[in-house]
């Protein structure tokens, strides 16, 4: 039985942003709650909901989504939502956004085809797609946690930072202004193909083109986002109990070997 406050997992418009089995990122941390009697409630944020309704969330879930879906939700955003997304992940509520997510909390992202528009702004980061012809971004990733204050959460939760493993497929191009990246390309394109950087974080926010979907393929992302959602509604240190993570290890290891990447130290 699942006990205390239910931790709030706002899910950001999940009919229209969820590509690639992004969802997975939901259950991943739902189930992981759930499994240490932790009480949770998903909460859509999606064009029904009120603005109030997008800061009053202990966990924000952002998915992928094509070029029209994303154009939707980014001039739903704007105004009173997006304000309240953004006092929320200002404020230092965990979140994980994907792919188009991190393309609309960045000042503008340009579709491959038709206007610019305008992000929250939420992150310094710029995001354009090259066109219709261009290629896009795709196949599996390997990355090394670089954000230097979620690499030293994981290390103190675990004696180590293990790679990151995912998938991606993008067309939009990321380019950091002041963000900090997420993480180092070690297989993959990451933001753009050109500068070996992946991914933003900001406050406890992790912004990625990793579908996979993440969170289930790294469960260690989802634990430390429990873990900052926990200790942010209890204002104490949470330690986690530890779950059988066997199987997801196993499947680790061999995307490792396939990739022919070694984890270093
Ligand atoms: N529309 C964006 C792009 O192609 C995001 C794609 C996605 O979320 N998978 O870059």
């Amino acid at each position: 039985m699942a006990n205390g406050t239910p931790l709030k997992l706002g899910w950001l418009y999940p009919t229209l942003m969820s590509t690639y089995g992004d969802r997975g990122n939901l259950t991943c941390l739902q189930r992981r709650a759930e499994w240490r009697g932790i009480a949770v409630e998903v909460v859509a944020l999606d064009r029904d909901s009120p603005a109030e309704a997008f800061a009053q969330v202990d966990v924000i879930v952002g998915g992928g989504a094509q070029d029209r879906q994303q154009e939707l939700v980014m001039r739903d955003l704007q105004g009173e939502k997006g304000a309240g997304l953004k006092a929320a992940l200002d404020g230092g509520t965990p979140g994980v956004f994907t792919c188009g997510s991190p393309q609309l909390l960045g000042h503008y992202y340009e579709p491959g085809v038709g206007q610019r528009i305008d992000g929250l702004g939420v992150l310094d980061l710029v995001s354009v797609h090259p066109g219709p012809d261009a290629d896009r971004c795709i196949g599996n990733m390997v990355l090394k946690i670089t954000a230097s204050r979620l690499a030293a959460d994981l290390q103190k939760m675990l004696g180590r930072v293990p790679y990151v493993i995912g998938f991606e497929n993008h067309g939009g191009r990321t380019k950091l202004q002041t963000a900090e990246p997420f993480a180092q390309v070690i297989k993959g394109y990451g933001n753009n193909g050109e500068d070996g950087t992946e991914g933003a974080f900001q406050g406890n926010a992790i912004a990625t083109y990793s579908h996979g979907p993440l969170l289930p393929k790294n469960p260690f992302l989802a634990d430390w986002m429990l873990k900052k959602a926990l200790e942010r509604q209890r204002q104490e240190e949470v330690n986690l109990s530890p779950l059988d993570d066997a199987w997801a290890d196993q499947g680790r290891v061999m995307m490792l070997n396939r990739l022919g990447v070694q984890e270093s130290a």
